[in-house]
């Protein structure tokens, strides 16, 4: 199917009637029947960036807040398979970009059990959604316990470590600050370890951009 910007939006919608007979789909967002994503859960993915920047003084661009239809919308993307939001949820990863930063992207690496889940690296598929060439410079080490069962203090000491660089990371970053790329941040301890893993091979981490940040009120709820 051709891009729908391609299309004009009747074309569009009709494309997506036809397709809904045959894969019959709900809204990620609110499970109106017929269609991906809804015009009014559309809406609540228009970016709103926020900044906060870590312990470490690393300076976090997230497009939006992880609550309500923008936040079921992004578990449907990485949890469900749903592939085709990406390209919606790439708009709010784009507007977090730091404006006039020249850097090279790079996903926090997904472990190897979800990628395997999953069948696709939801951050990566993104990234490139948004017009953007991921650098893979980063890889998982060990396996950690899920961050979404561990308090705050917990979760850096279950990090800590558990990422390196790939081979080659500093020539591949062709000499360029990087910006760590991620889907959801909560409290922040994985992109730290991940910016940790990047500055002890001698690479410069301008900062991290995500889809979605998780409300100040609500940090533990999910993700890392
Ligand atoms: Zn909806």
């Amino acid at each position: 199917m051709p891009h729908p910007s391609a299309l004009s939006a009747s074309v569009h919608r009709a494309v997506l009637d036809a397709l809904a007979v045959v894969f019959p789909v709900s809204c990620a967002g609110c499970d109106v029947p017929d269609r991906d994503l809804c015009e009014s859960c559309r809406q609540t993915l228009i970016p709103a960036p926020t900044m906060r920047r870590l312990p470490s003084g690393l300076e976090v661009r997230s497009g939006l807040l992880f609550e309500g239809e923008a936040a079921r919308v992004l578990r449907a993307f990485k949890e469900d398979g749903r592939t085709s939001l990406a390209r919606p949820l790439a708009v709010a990863l784009e507007a977090a970009w730091p404006v006039g930063i020249d850097a090279v992207p790079v996903p926090v690496p997904a472990s190897g059990p979800s990628l395997r889940r999953r069948g696709y690296a939801p951050v990566e598929l993104v990234s490139r959604r948004a017009g953007w060439r991921p650098h893979r410079l980063l890889r998982v080490t060990r396996h950690t316990a899920d961050q979404r069962m561990l308090a705050k203090d917990e979760r850096a000491a279950n990090l800590a470590g558990a990422m390196a660089v790939r081979p080659g990371a500093h020539r591949r970053s062709g000499g360029l600050p990087v910006v760590l790329v991620d889907d959801v941040v909560t409290t922040g301890a994985t992109l730290e370890e991940a910016a940790r893993a990047l500055r002890a091979a001698g690479i410069t981490v301008h900062g991290a951009v995500t889809v979605a940040a998780t409300p100040r009120r609500r940090r533990s709820e999910d993700s890392s």
